[in-house]
């Protein structure tokens, strides 16, 4: 009798300490096969050395129902660029979210030494998939501030901006090392904006069938280009990709400077403030500049002048 009452005990013990175990905790993911909004690839030494970091990360960004937002991956290659806004490019062509690792001071140079990690803002239907950790500057990459500066820049990548004075936030300078994970607050957050049921495998579908439908008018834009602007394919095809991104992002969120010079270097050969500056002289009755400039993208394109000034258009005027 004493012996069973010990193990009833011992029993209720075991329940409330793994109700302690679970506190604070989100609900596991009840759909494992669910891939997630966000598969990044991670450098296999940083990956094996931050696992459990890694591991704890996915279980705290999950959605209303508990559904893996985010997954990691092991990937042999280690790709370093020399901007952040290069690695941008790459995400746009190749659609593979990174996590990069700055361990030199002349990789992603735009990465500054105050900043341990960056990544580019999205949305929770367009999330990024671009985060440079600064691993050049003199900080201690514990897992701990390891787990909190990845944890704060997926945030971003999710939609998730800044936030300031008392929010007790991951996304709050004051609060992102004092915490372990994200705050109930993020947890709260990231249910409303990723309320997803078991419908999600249908929304799900529905993007994939999506992204597939942009690519067909990522082949049709590049065939309307070469035809109407005598590109050759794979110039066409280039440029398609170019205004196609582009545009996506400019309908999310207004381009920075680099990223307009971005679009016209990688298009027409020139920065974007010298294209708008030769346009605005031309409206004013000055077109030497501008012709100068047209020269300068007909011969990178390999294309007529006539052309080019309909593909200036293209770009600077929609
Ligand atoms: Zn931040």
């Amino acid at each position: 009798m004493m012996e069973y009452r010990c193990k009833k005990f011992a029993m209720k013990l075991l329940i409330v300490l793994l109700l302690l175990a679970s506190c604070g905790k989100p609900p596991a993911d009840p759909d494992p096969s669910y891939p997630g909004l966000i598969t990044y690839n991670v450098p296999t030494e940083y990956y094996n050395k931050y696992k459990s970091q890694l591991d704890w990360i996915s279980s705290d960004i999950v959605s209303l129902t508990g559904k893996y937002l985010i997954r990691f991956v092991p990937n042999d290659s280690d790709p370093k660029y020399e901007t952040t806004y290069n690695a941008l490019t790459e995400y746009y062509s190749t659609n593979e979210a990174w996590i990069y690792f700055k361990e030199e001071k002349d990789q992603f140079t735009n990465v500054s030494d105050g900043a341990a990690g960056v990544a580019y803002v999205g949305s929770p239907s367009n999330p990024m998939g671009v985060i440079v950790m600064n691993f050049s500057i003199s900080m201690s990459w514990t897992g701990h501030n390891f787990r909190q500066v990845l944890n704060h820049e997926i945030l971003h990548n999710l939609g998730f901006r800044h936030t300031f004075e008392d929010d007790y936030s991951i996304m709050n300078y004051d609060y992102i090392y004092k915490v372990s994970g994200v705050t109930d607050l993020d947890t709260e957050r990231l249910a409303e904006d990723f309320p997803f049921s078991m419908e999600v495998v249908t929304i799900k579908d529905l993007e994939k069938i999506g992204a597939a439908r942009e690519n067909i008018d990522s082949d049709k834009y590049a065939i309307f280009l070469g035809g109407n602007y005598g590109l050759s394919e794979s110039r066409a095809q280039t440029i398609a990709k170019y205004l196609l991104s582009y545009r996506k992002l400019a309908s999310m969120r207004d381009l920075t400077a680099r990223e307009k010079d971005l679009l016209t270097h990688g298009i027409l050969g020139f920065g974007f403030e010298k294209g708008m500056a030769a346009l605005e002289n031309y409206l004013q009755g000055d077109q030497n500049a501008l012709d100068d400039l047209i020269l300068e993208a007909a011969d990178k394109n390999e294309i007529s002048p006539e052309h080019i000034q309909e593909l200036f258009g293209e770009i600077f005027l929609k």
